[in-house]
C-alpha cells in the first residue's frame, strides 16, 4: 500500500484531499514524496506565515525542544513571559490566554463575554447573547459552529449551543435591527474584519464603524476573530487597524507561530480579569514549543519594513492578477486574496495549478491565495506563471 491508501485506512475522511504527499519544505517550496516542487501560494491556510522551515524559527523551536518542551500550566517558563510580553506589547491589548487553535481561541472568547455580562449585570438578567455576521466562520467545537453564521454547518450534531444570533455583513440595518431586538440580551458582537473561509469578504468601513458605535453605547463587547487575518496576513500586524479599531477582544491563531498550534485570545483593560482562576483553561496551551516559533514570528513580523513589505508584494500580486483576462476581480487585504473568476470554477483551477506546481486554495466561488508572508517577487512571478499557463 502507498502512502495515501495506507493514511486513508486508518484516518477518518473528514477532508476532501488532493492525491499529493508532500514530504519536506524549504522557504516558499514544498517538495512532494516523488521530488516534485510546489511553490507556495497557501502557506498551510495562512500558518506556515515565515514560509517552511525558516531557519531562524527553526533553530528557535529546536532550542526549545532540547531544552524543554512541556510544563503544565502550574508552573511557569520564561520562553512563555516573552511570547505573552511581546503579544501585548506590539498589539496594545493588557492580557492574554494560551490556547492551541482558533476554535479554542473563539471558545475563551465566547465565555469571557458571557462572563462579562453575567458578573456585571447577574445571572437573571440573561444577557448572554452574542450576535456573529451570516457568512462568518469561526470554527468546528459545537459552540463555535454555532456561532459560525453557515446553515451548512447546522446540521447532524443537534442540539447546538443556543445564544447566537446572525445578521447580514455589511447592513448596518440588520445590525441596528437586531441589536434592537435582543436589547439588554447582547453580550458581544463577534467578527472577522474579513471573512476569510466565507470567501475573502472584507467588512466596509461604515459597517465596523456601527458595530463600534452601537457596541460602546449598549455595553456591548467587541470580538475580532482575527484567527485568520492577524499577524501581518493583511499587512498590518491586526487587521483591526486598517478600521482604526481597537476591539475589546481579538482572537489569533494560524499565522501566530509559524505552523505549530497555538491560539490566543487577547483583552483590554476592560475585561482582561473576567477569566478568573479556575474559570478557564488548556493543559497544552501556552506550549513552550509554540511560543518559541511565535516569539520569532511576531520578532520579524514587527521587524522595521517588513510589513510595508508585504503591502508592496501585495500590490504586486493583485495587480498582476487583475491583468489576467480571466480574471474579474481581486478582493481582500494584503496577502489574504481572493480571485473571482469569469467563467472557470475555482475548484477546478485550485486542482489544475496544483498539477502545474503551485499550491493554492478556494473560498466559496473564489480562488484564495494566503502566501507567506516572507515570499519574494521572483516567487510570486513564479507562481503567476503557472496560474497563467493554468487559465489559458
Ligand atoms: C481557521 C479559522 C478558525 C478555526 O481555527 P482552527 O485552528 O481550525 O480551530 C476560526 N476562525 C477563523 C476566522 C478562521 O479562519
Amino acid at each position: 500500500m502507498n502512502t495515501i491508501e495506507r493514511f486513508n485506512k486508518n484516518v477518518m475522511g473528514t477532508y476532501g484531499r488532493y492525491d499529493l504527499v508532500l514530504e519536506s519544505g524549504e522557504n516558499r517550496t514544498a517538495v512532494s514524496e516523488d521530488g516534485k516542487e510546489y511553490i507556495d501560494f497557501g502557506s498551510g491556510i495562512g500558518t506556515n506565515s515565515l514560509g517552511f522551515c525558516d531557519s531562524d524559527w527553526v533553530e528557535a523551536v529546536c532550542n526549545q525542544v532540547k531544552s524543554i518542551q512541556h510544563t503544565s500550566n502550574y508552573y511557569y517558563t520564561k520562553v512563555q513571559a516573552d511570547f505573552a510580553n511581546k503579544l501585548c506589547d506590539s498589539t496594545g491589548y493588557c492580557k492574554m490566554f494560551f490556547g492551541n487553535s482558533g476554535a479554542e481561541a473563539n471558545e475563551c472568547a465566547i465565555k469571557l463575554a458571557r462572563k462579562y455580562s453575567f458578573d456585571k449585570y447577574g445571572k437573571d438578567a440573561e444577557r448572554n447573547i452574542i450576535i456573529t455576521l451570516v457568512n462568518s466562520f469561526h470554527g468546528r467545537t459545537m459552540t463555535t459552529l454555532s456561532a459560525t453564521g453557515q446553515d451548512v454547518f447546522h446540521n447532524y450534531f443537534f442540539p447546538f449551543t443556543e445564544g447566537f444570533v446572525n445578521v447580514e455583513a455589511n447592513n448596518t440595518d440588520d445590525l441596528r435591527a437586531k441589536l434592537d431586538e435582543y436589547d439588554g440580551k447582547v453580550c458581544a458582537v463577534m467578527f472577522e474584519f474579513v471573512q476569510g473561509e466565507g470567501g475573502v469578504i472584507p467588512l466596509t468601513q461604515e459597517f465596523v464603524d456601527a458595530i463600534f458605535d452601537e457596541c460602546e453605547k449598549r455595553d456591548i463587547l467587541t470580538i475580532a476573530d482575527e484567527v485568520q487575518t492577524g499577524i501581518g496576513r493583511t499587512g498590518k500586524l491586526l487587521a483591526s487597524q486598517h478600521y482604526g479599531k481597537m476591539p475589546d477582544v481579538t482572537t489569533l491563531a494560524k499565522g501566530l507561530a509559524g505552523g505549530v498550534p497555538i491560539g490566543a485570545c487577547l483583552a483590554n483593560e476592560k475585561c482582561c480579569d473576567v477569566l478568573s482562576k479556575g474559570t478557564h483553561g488548556s493543559t497544552f496551551g501556552g506550549n513552550p514549543i509554540a511560543c518559541a516559533g511565535g516569539n520569532v514570528v511576531i520578532d520579524k513580523v514587527t521587524a522595521d519594513g517588513f510589513l510595508d513589505e508585504v503591502m508592496k508584494k501585495s500590490e504586486y500580486l493583485k495587480t498582476k492578477l487583475s491583468e489576467l483576462s480571466e480574471v474579474e476581480g481581486v478582493d481582500g487585504l494584503g496577502l489574504m486574496l481572493g480571485v473571482r473568476l469569469k467563467t472557470k470554477s475555482a475548484a477546478d483551477v485550485c486542482k489544475a495549478c496544483l498539477d502545474n506546481g503551485l499550491l493554492a486554495l478556494t473560498a466559496k466561488t473564489k480562488l484564495r491565495f494566503l502566501p507567506p508572508l516572507t515570499i519574494t517577487f521572483d516567487e510570486i512571478d513564479k507562481g503567476l506563471d503557472i496560474l497563467r499557463k493554468v487559465l489559458e
